[in-house]
């Protein structure tokens, strides 16, 4: 809208986030000219800091190349740095005072981001709504995981959230949700009609939503061990996308209307149960190179004999007309054999096979990284004179169907949508909540009874158990599949 002032507040601009993530895409959006005009940025933490200072934290993961540099200064010249106490009313007052000098025009708006510990939100939501709400235009809070630990923890912050500001001024960020292929679920499903009338139990064996990782907590597991791999990728990135893939069609593409639909499937999967998973964590692995020596244990940061999980399966159901009988079958792990996340949509068998059992399944393969990808594994002729069968694709490799367009990263798009208002690729209160509902148990039942996860080598695929619940689960490997890269 151009001549209306947006100004942009991150509380705890002296941190890794802030850092590594934010002011990076800050700096993409503004020198790609998708901000409003008139934006500016207002970084808020304890540490006294000049701009100056902070712009050399930044600087290795700007990425400013040398055509740049005069836009890159000019970034910078938008940018402004208080230091205060996130316990201090008065240091919002004056955080208030600075931003109002901004504002001199009929309107204004204001985004705060919390790139901050949790342990610190309540405070400083307090001290936002009492001290810093925006009087000439809307005001809009954008908040990190974790969402608390479990339902009780998650419920009393968004209680606390509530009882601050309404659900349209909080952007709870997935980042997940603002990846390529993630945000292609949609109109791949619901822009097809070759898809969706097979989107069902009587066509689908099972799903698996995979998110591998080829190292380990690199000295940093401290922060890891609180938390574990159900925690920090499985309750929220993977059963976010599981939703995208479940959901019935929503009535319109309108953010509510995709949230309900998320909501209610959510709604329709029981708690998980002990039975229903399996947890790992990885050793190390005596003839490895380097940090794949060293096991979990071996990270100095994590608490000696700790039982967190570095890898996990788990296999939901949900209990509709469309899922009845399908496994949906999250998976997620450290120091892997290698980097991917993807939707594995595995078909049944052919009924009715006159081919004396040699077709293979279909699968339909979403990768979402690296490297994004649609591809289906189908049945052949064998080409030639033989009259044998083969396994093939039908592939759609984005680097050479779209070689020269650039993918946004994550970030870029989400915070984009925050200055849009759209909270499609948010995360809303009531879902969250069913998300904890989901785990709350099981982690719990982790927690309490010390459940010793199963040991896994480093740079392998997780703990044999989990193929073994996968078998149990309608997923076929047959190892036959061959795919040639191009060259
Ligand atoms: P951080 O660097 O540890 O903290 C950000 C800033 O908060 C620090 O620079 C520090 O600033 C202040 N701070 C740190 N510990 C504090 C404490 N105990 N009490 C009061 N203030 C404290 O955190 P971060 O890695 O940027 O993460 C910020 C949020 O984003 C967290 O909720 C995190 O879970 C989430 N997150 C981070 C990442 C990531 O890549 N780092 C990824 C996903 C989500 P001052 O001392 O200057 O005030
Ligand atoms: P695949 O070789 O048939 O493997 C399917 C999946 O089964 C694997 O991804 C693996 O995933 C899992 N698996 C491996 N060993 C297993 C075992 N013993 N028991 C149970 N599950 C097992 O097919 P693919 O992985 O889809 O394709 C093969 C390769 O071709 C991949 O590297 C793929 O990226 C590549 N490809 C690329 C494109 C493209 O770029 N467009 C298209 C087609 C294929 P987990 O380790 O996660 O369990």
């Amino acid at each position: 809208d151009g001549q209306y002032p947006h100004l942009f507040v991150i509380m705890g601009a002296s941190g890794d986030l802030a850092q590594k993530k934010i002011y990076p895409t800050l700096w993409w959006l503004f020198r790609d000219n998708l901000l409003p005009s008139e934006t500016v940025f207002y970084g808020y933490a304890r540490s006294k800091m000049t701009v100056d200072q902070l712009k050399k934290k930044c600087e290795s993961y700007m990425n400013v190349k040398p055509a740049e540099k005069e836009r890159y200064e000019e970034f910078w010249t938008l940018n402004h740095y208080m230091s205060g106490q996130y316990d201090s009313r008065t240091d919002f007052e004056h955080l208030n005072q600075e931003l109002s000098k901004f504002e001199r025009g009929p309107t204004a708006n204001r985004l705060f981001y919390l790139a901050l510990p949790p342990t610190v939100y309540e405070n400083v939501t307090v001290h936002i709504r009492n001290a810093c709400m925006g009087t000439k235009g809307w005001t809009r809070v954008i908040i990190e995981k974790p969402f608390g630990r479990d339902l009780e923890s998650s419920e009393k912050l968004s209680s606390h959230l509530a009882s601050l500001f309404k659900e349209s001024e909080i952007y709870r960020i997935d980042h997940y949700l603002g990846k390529e292929m993630v945000q292609n679920l949609m109109t791949l499903r619901f822009g097809n009609r070759i898809f969706n009338p097979t989107w069902n139990r009587d066509n689908i064996a099972s799903i698996q939503i995979s998110f591998k990782e080829p190292f380990g907590t690199q000295g940093r597991g401290g922060y890891f061990d609180e938390f574990g791999i159900i925690r920090d990728i499985m309750q929220n990135h993977l059963l976010q996308i599981l939703t995208l893939v479940a959901m019935e069609k929503p009535a319109s593409c309108q953010p509510d209307d995709i949230r309900n639909e998320k909501v209610k499937v959510l709604k329709s999967i029981q708690e998980l149960k002990l039975s229903d998973i399996v947890v790992g964590q990885y050793v190390g692995n005596p003839e490895g190179e380097g940090d794949a020596k060293l096991g979990y244990l071996d990270d100095p940061t994590v608490p000696k004999g700790s039982v967190t999980p570095t890898y996990a399966l788990a296999v939901l159901h949900i209990n509709n007309e469309r899922w009845d009988g399908v496994p949906f079958i999250l998976k997620c792990g450290k120091a892997l054999n290698e980097r991917k996340a993807e939707v594995r949509i595995q078909f049944r068998d052919v009924p009715g096979d006159i081919f004396d059992g040699k077709p293979k399944r279909n699968e339909l393969v979403i990768r979402v990284q690296p490297g994004e990808a649609l591809y289906v594994k189908l049945m052949v002729k064998t080409p030639g004179m033989a009259f044998d069968m083969e396994e093939t694709e039908l592939d759609l490799t984005y680097g050479s169907r779209y070689e020269h367009i650039k993918l946004p990263d994550a970030y870029e798009r989400l915070i984009l949508d925050v200055f849009c208002g759209s909270q499609m690729h948010f995360v809303r209160s009531d879902e969250l909540r069913e998300a904890w509902r989901i785990f709350t148990k099981i982690l719990h039942q982790i927690e309490n009874e010390k459940i010793k996860p199963i040991p896994y080598i480093y740079g392998s695929r997780g703990p044999k158990e989990a193929d073994q619940l996968l078998v149990n689960n309608n997923f076929t490997y047959t190892g036959s599949y061959k795919w040639k890269p191009k060259m």
